[in-house]
């Protein structure tokens, strides 16, 4: 932070003016701005507009500037950047920590936020390079035959999109909503533009500062406004993407925006969720599944003030158990002080604003109209410390339902504050229909030791939900939780949810590119992807292991001398490893085995003697095999069969900042008939160089 921004922020007295940066620098909208009061104190913290901004300029830019800088990258390298801006974030956490105290968010409340955003963000990082090649089209799935002589197939290949994302985030998560977002997105090769929700928008303007300050990613790749968008959707096109996380009512506008409909942008939307937790018949009040249960309604109901998308708004216990459930929710609750969110001793925060307290006490109302508060009084709030009435604190409410399956508002109306509603069900049919009431949901829980129990609703809560997390006693140290979106899980839901999906690791990066099926000869297909495609050209020479990386090329293949397999091999390998499998040493178990005629060749054997026709024995480039992928044996080998190899460098993988590279082989073993009877990848690390030298 420097020295300016630092003053205004601690004083708290000089509200700072946001800023949005947008075609290459920071701008003030027109005006003064908006006040965004300090959500505990009401204080003003900060002045928001982004009046008079060129809200199309900005979606050209990126798509202009941002656009071709990042597709001039591969994966791993945008990837890398991404690890460099996640661990410079990490260092700077204190001051975001302090930024978002105005949120009304505790510290605890406000780590997986901050640092569950950044987290997420170095995973992105990690698990792209990990699980994507290093370039820049991504192949998809097996090449598929598409004619008998093996001159025309096809493959799907994923590309960036033309365009910019656009991600109109909540106010509830300024920081994980905007990196749970970008890092997919800019790892996909899409530039970003981030619009943060205006009352939380400093927290989110200051870690884009931060970012951009770093001065690692190319210039485009991320803008933000902060204020509204103004007529930024008129200008969206078919290759941009936009993302929203909010109240159901807005995505719906946005959704049906005309220029999002005409143009068939992608929009991906996460809107209002009456997530359930159901607790299983089997858990009584003395198991630790119980505890567990009522412990995790409790910090789901409070942990943000209860505003959190994947918060706990349905309590779905077995009917005999509700009295039980609301006693002991109730006590803990009763033991949670509201109050300012830099105390050590608060246990719940602020509401973002005294509007949403508002807005929160209408929707218990509401819900109330068909359930009774058991527990809490919406009207009155007692604070251990800060000013009931300046600040926007609202002590926790639980409402029962005594007839949910005729109910609406308690499985309907979402109150985004510390509030819940408890309904009994009779029978793990009534609990999984009551749990469907909610018309898809991102996330349930089930809290059971039963495998049945979990198994059944499992199975029925699935198709209504993007996460089912399953509790009990064996997890309950390690669990994650209900409420914790995960960067290598799906986040979204269906129906209510929005029918949108985030995350899901790689998953996430395919939703900003463009999947296309490729057809033609393997040649040119080879030529598209990178990938040697079987049918390509080969070339045969120098054996490919004596090769570096910067010698060798997709396509180099050896064909090796051919083996006999004998009767004492196989003997010798069964006595040698143990593995004295009948259809190996028994004649007539084989016989009666309907697959083989007589004894057969171990497959493993298969694989032994195919390393050893295709090694180059001596130290070079060939550094380590770590690992066989899609081994199939195919045709069954007899005693005097004879064995031969193709092995083809199939993708050539440099890994950024390192001496060597991952190669996969494509390994082909044919026997004397010219019958395939083993097909795998090789995968192999080979250095960039031979000798190896330092340079990554
Ligand atoms: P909104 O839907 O009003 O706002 C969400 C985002 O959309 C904000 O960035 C907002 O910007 C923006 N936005 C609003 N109107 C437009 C528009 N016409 N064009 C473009 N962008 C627009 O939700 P809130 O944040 O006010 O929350 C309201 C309710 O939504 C909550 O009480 C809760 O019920 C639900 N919610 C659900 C979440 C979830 O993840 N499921 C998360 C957060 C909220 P601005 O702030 O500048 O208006």
């Amino acid at each position: 932070m420097n020295r300016k921004d630092k003053q205004m922020l601690d004083t708290g007295r000089t509200a700072r003016r946001l800023e949005s940066y947008v075609q290459g620098a920071w701008q003030t909208g027109k005006g003064a701005g908006k006040p965004l009061a300090n959500a505990a104190t009401g204080e003003v913290h900060a002045y928001i507009g982004s009046d008079g901004l060129d809200f199309g300029g900005a979606l050209d830019w990126g798509r202009a500037v941002g656009g071709p800088a990042l597709r001039a990258l591969t994966v791993h390298e945008r990837a890398l950047m991404l690890k460099s801006i996640g661990l410079r974030l990490m260092e700077m956490k204190d001051e975001f920590h302090a930024e978002s105290l105005a949120t009304g968010a505790t510290p605890k409340d406000a780590w997986p936020d901050i640092d569950g955003g950044i987290g997420t963000l170095l995973t992105f990082a990690s698990m792209a390079r990990r699980e994507l090649p290093n370039a820049k089209v991504i192949p998809e799935g097996a090449v598929e035959p598409l004619s008998k002589d093996g001159t025309f197939v096809g493959q799907h290949i994923l590309v960036p999109m033309r365009g910019i994302a656009i991600h109109i985030n909540a106010f509830n998560f300024p920081v994980w909503g905007m990196l749970e977002k970008i890092a997919p997105a800019l790892i996909a090769g899409m530039p970003c533009l981030v619009k943060p929700a205006s009352s939380t928008a400093y927290v989110t303007e200051l870690v884009v500062r931060r970012i951009l300050e770093m001065g690692i990613l190319p210039d485009g790749a991320l803008q933000i406004v902060c204020g509204g968008v103004g007529d930024m959707l008129d200008h969206v096109t078919g290759q941009d993407v936009v993302t929203f996380t909010g109240s159901a009512s807005t995505g719906r506008k946005l959704k049906t925006h005309p220029a999002i409909v005409e143009n068939a942008t992608r929009f991906t939307m996460e809107a209002d969720s009456l997530n359930a937790a159901i607790l299983g018949p089997d858990a009584g009040p003395d198991s630790p599944e119980f505890d567990l249960f009522v412990r995790e309604v409790h910090r789901e109901m409070t942990a943000k003030a209860g505003q959190k998308c994947t918060a706990i708004r349905r309590v779905i216990v077995p009917k005999a158990l509700e009295q039980e459930v609301i006693a002991s929710l109730s006590e803990r609750l009763a033991k949670t002080p509201a109050g300012l969110p830099d105390l050590a001793e608060t246990r719940l925060g602020a509401l973002a604003s005294l509007g949403d307290r508002d807005g929160v006490r209408e929707k218990i109302a509401e819900i109330a109209k068909e359930a009774d508060i058991v527990f809490g009084d919406p009207e009155t709030v007692a604070v251990a410390s800060g000013d009931a009435d300046k600040g926007a604190f609202l002590n926790p409410v639980l409402l029962r339902c005594a007839d949910p399956m005729n109910a609406a508002a308690p499985h309907e109306v979402e109150a985004f504050g510390p509030v819940a509603t408890v309904m009994g069900y009779d029978g793990l049919d009534e609990a999984i229909a009551l749990a469907m009431k909610g018309k898809g949901s991102l996330v349930s829980s089930v809290f059971t030791n039963d495998e049945n129990v979990a198994a059944k609703l499992v199975l029925g809560l699935a198709p209504f939900h993007g996460r089912v997390m399953l509790g009990n006693r064996d997890s309950a140290k390690s669990s994650t939780g209900h409420g914790s979106p995960l960067a290598p899980l799906v986040h979204g839901g269906p129906g209510r949810a929005g029918g949108g999906e985030e995350m899901g690791g790689m998953r996430g990066v395919k939703h900003f590119m463009m999947r296309t099926a490729v057809q033609g000869t393997p040649r040119l297909l080879s030529s598209v992807t990178g990938n040697w495609v079987s049918g390509a050209p080969t070339a045969t020479g120098t054996h490919p292991f004596r090769k570096s990386l910067a010698e060798l090329h997709i396509g180099d293949q050896l064909v090796t001398d051919s083996r006999v397999v004998t009767k004492e091999d196989v003997e010798h390998f069964a006595h040698f490893t143990g593995d004295t499998f009948y259809a190996h040493m028994d004649s007539d178990a084989a016989k009666a085995n309907p697959f083989f005629e007589d004894r057969v060749v171990h497959g493993y054997l298969i694989a032994s003697f195919a390393a050893g026709l295709f090694v180059q024995p001596d130290p070079g480039p060939v550094l380590a095999n770590y690992g066989v992928d899609n081994l199939r044996f195919l045709t069954p080998v007899y005693f005097g069969d004879s064995l031969q190899v193709q092995l083809t460098c199939k993708q050539i993988n440099p890994r950024e900042g390192t001496v060597y590279g991952e190669v996969r082989w494509d390994c082909r073993v044919t026997n004397q008939k010219g019958e395939v009877v083993a097909e795998y990848d090789v995968l192999t690390m080979v250095a960039k160089t031979w000798p190896l030298s330092d340079e990554g």
